[in-house]
């Protein structure tokens, strides 16, 4: 019915209103439905002259920011549990690392549960203990050959601890025991090491069928927390012994 299908706002709006061209005069049962179209965009509030710019609604001023859109996702996506931005981002870890917790706590780490939900068949099977199947949470934290790992620091700090089911839960309950760590940033560093020790182990048994003992994946774990605790204090380099008494 419009003349001009094509215009865009700019053509047809001016701050006196709306000017659209009809290519005939309306019939008297489209009166209606042309005054119910203009209710509506009159709705449209707060145009202005000026050329057409992109606009996020997420900010007052139209501005894309990653901070505001991260706090949104935060907020509409984890349904009010507290997401451990602070455990994945702040600790002082290589950045690649980071970025794998961060998959971890989404589990979206590719395991064989998640292959097999992009569609590929496999016998699920755990690589580590080869008694279940391989899901994140089962590798990373409930299987018998990676409590072993964890058990070096909850033993040495004598701390009582069970398993919580979720690699998020994980990260905040570990927060809550640094309370007694004599070095928490340090101490924030454990559950990334052992998680890259265990994924490294993982992908030699599954790309590389090699097979190490739990001693040897034991002492990567605390090599690689060695190794990022040194880098967190850049002027003194402190041996293994050290390390482990200071956390
Ligand atoms: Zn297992």
């Amino acid at each position: 019915l419009v003349l001009f299908q094509q215009s865009t706002i700019s053509d047809l709006w001016s701050p006196e209103g709306w000017n659209f061209i009809f290519r005939r005069r309306l019939n008297d049962w489209e009166i209606m439905r042309v005054a119910d179209f203009f209710n509506t965009v009159d709705t449209f509030n707060g145009l202005q002259t000026g050329e057409d710019v992109l606009w996020w609604t997420g900010d007052a001023r139209g501005v894309f920011k990653v901070n505001k859109a991260y706090k949104m996702m935060d907020h509409t996506i984890q349904h009010g549990t507290t997401w451990p931005w602070k455990q994945i981002w702040k600790s002082k870890i290589p950045h690649k690392v980071s970025c794998f917790v961060w998959l971890m706590a989404k589990e979206a780490v590719l395991t064989q549960d998640n292959v097999m939900k992009r569609g590929i068949t496999l016998c699920s099977r755990c690589f580590l203990c080869g008694e279940t199947a391989e899901t994140v949470n089962h590798l990373f934290l409930h299987c018998k050959y990676t409590q072993q790992i964890w058990s070096i620091f909850l033993n040495r700090k004598g701390i009582s601890w069970t398993m919580p089911r979720k690699v998020t839960e994980v990260l905040m309950s570990w927060e809550e025991e640094g309370v007694h760590a004599k070095d928490r940033s340090r101490w924030r560093i454990i559950p990334s090491a052992i998680w890259w020790a265990i994924w490294k182990e993982r992908n030699s048994r599954c790309f590389e069928s090699i097979v190490n003992n739990v001693q040897k994946v034991k002492l990567s774990c605390i090599l690689f927390l060695v190794f990022w605790c040194n880098q967190l204090y850049s002027n003194d380099t402190t041996s293994i012994i050290d390390v482990l008494d200071s956390i």
